[in-house]
């Protein structure tokens, strides 16, 4: 007798962000389809969370699959330490086009982890090939930047963080800007000024947060003033980069422009890992001597992996055709036409929008937080509709890849509202 795939992942693997004593068991999914995932059923669900956030063009893209399969066959990997290859080039010319005018290099690693690693690194290495002892980091509170200990270290501090708490580096916490707290925040930085290196920053969207949103001209004056302090900024673009505020990258919303910026998750369409930290000539320049102290020392085996650099130029390819940038602006559109229906709904509070990202809350009488348990309630009804959404406690989102239709969004939104409207609020006795 065979075991299912349910038995048989259970038997071996440990999934991330599970407590596996209580976790259902995971859901074998078989192949995926544009918009679609299939399990080992058959039953379809729509992925209206781009798989965490990665996915741009669907499930199993044909172009991007055709173009990593040529690449496939043709150089799967290189050391990139002494050697080069031209999706790495094309790759680079391709993406610095798009970004700021500033940012000129492009250094190649694994996740979006890995691409906060290597522009904190940057940041400090900078101050001290100068001679200068600044090593403070500056980062807004409730900000994710991943989970190795750098950037677990300058995200805010949770219970996902607690265990390490004693072992992650000193950051100076401030709060979003807003045109209330502006001057405020301003004040404490200026106290601080001497030592704070860099400031590392999610604009206009803290997607791990709970999609918590700010203003982009709120966002430019502070950057305004971390300029004028010599503070180095860092972008982190890992989640809203390639087209999910609506604008190709948040940095298209800003006037003023990083030194470093970071990339990754919808950088390959969703198809592999990679990430990429950007940064000016100014950074890059820090750098060269004939001191070979001054070198950045970092570098991952699969630094620039042809597969994933392919995927990335395929990827960005479909993401400048103009039926994917129409795409992109229907779902902003068709987003504000639902945020204005939920609003009205009386369970619902805090809708809010920055392109294709959606998010709202559901009242429950208790605190926002990851842990609240009606998260867990609507993410099984969701399934068992076929819809894949993911909420983050009681904060729901929607980000879907671009290649939604019309109906399909619509049939999401219908769900929605049938569920919340006739949704049991859980009796939780304390
Ligand atoms: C997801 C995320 C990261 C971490 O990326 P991983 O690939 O999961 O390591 C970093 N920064 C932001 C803003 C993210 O959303």
């Amino acid at each position: 007798m065979h075991n299912t795939l349910k038995e048989r992942d259970r038997a071996v693997n440990w999934h991330p962000y599970t407590q596996m004593q209580t976790a259902k068991d995971a859901i074998p999914i078989v192949r995926g389809k544009g918009v679609h995932l299939y399990d080992d059923k058959g039953k379809e669900y729509i992925d209206a969370v781009s798989s965490w956030w990665v996915t741009l063009h669907g499930h199993a893209h044909p172009y991007i699959a055709q173009r990593v399969s040529e690449q496939l066959n043709t150089l799967e990997q290189v050391i990139f330490a002494g050697f080069t290859h031209e999706p790495a080039i094309l790759l680079s010319e391709n993406l610095l086009q798009l970004l700021p005018g500033n940012q000129h290099k492009v250094f190649y690693s694994d996740n979006g982890s890995t691409a906060v690693e290597v522009a904190l690194k940057m940041c400090i290495q900078y101050a001290h090939n100068y001679g200068k002892a600044k090593t403070k980091i500056l980062a807004f509170k409730n900000a994710y930047h991943g989970d190795t200990f750098g950037a677990m270290s300058v995200s805010g501090r949770s219970i996902w963080t607690q265990p390490f708490k004693d072992l992650l580096f000193d950051v100076l916490f401030i709060d979003v800007p807003t045109s209330e707290n502006l001057e405020h925040i301003k004040h404490i930085i200026y106290q601080h000024k001497d030592e704070i290196v860099c400031f590392i920053y999610e604009p206009l969207v803290q997607g791990a947060a709970g999609m918590l949103m700010h203003k982009a001209e709120d966002l430019d004056e502070l950057m305004k003033f971390c300029r004028n302090q010599g503070i180095l900024m860092i972008q982190d673009e890992v989640f809203t980069g390639f087209g999910r505020t609506g604008r190709l990258f948040a940095a298209n919303y800003l006037s003023e422009e990083p030194d470093i910026m970071c990339f990754s998750k919808g950088l390959t369409g969703g198809t592999m890992p990679m990430g990429i930290t950007t940064c000016s000539d100014d950074i890059y320049n820090a750098f060269l001597s004939d001191d070979q102290y001054k070198t950045l020392f970092h570098g991952h085996s699969f630094t620039a992996n042809p597969l994933a650099c392919s995927a990335a130029l395929a990827s960005m390819e479909l993401l400048l055709q103009e039926s994917t940038q129409s795409d992109i602006q229907r779902i902003a559109r068709q987003h504000r036409g639902f945020a204005s229906v939920l609003s009205a709904q009386n369970q619902v509070e805090n809708v809010r929008q920055t392109g294709t990202i959606l998010a709202w809350e559901y009242k429950t009488g208790k605190q926002t937080s990851y842990f609240n348990e009606i998260g867990k309630l609507l993410y099984e009804k969701f399934l068992q509709r076929g819809i894949l959404i993911r909420p983050l406690g009681n904060t729901l989102y929607l980000v879907p890849p671009y290649c939604i239709t019309e109906e399909e969004l619509d049939f999401v939104y219908a769900q929605i509202i049938n569920i919340s409207s006739s949704f049991e609020y859980p009796k939780i006795d304390s």
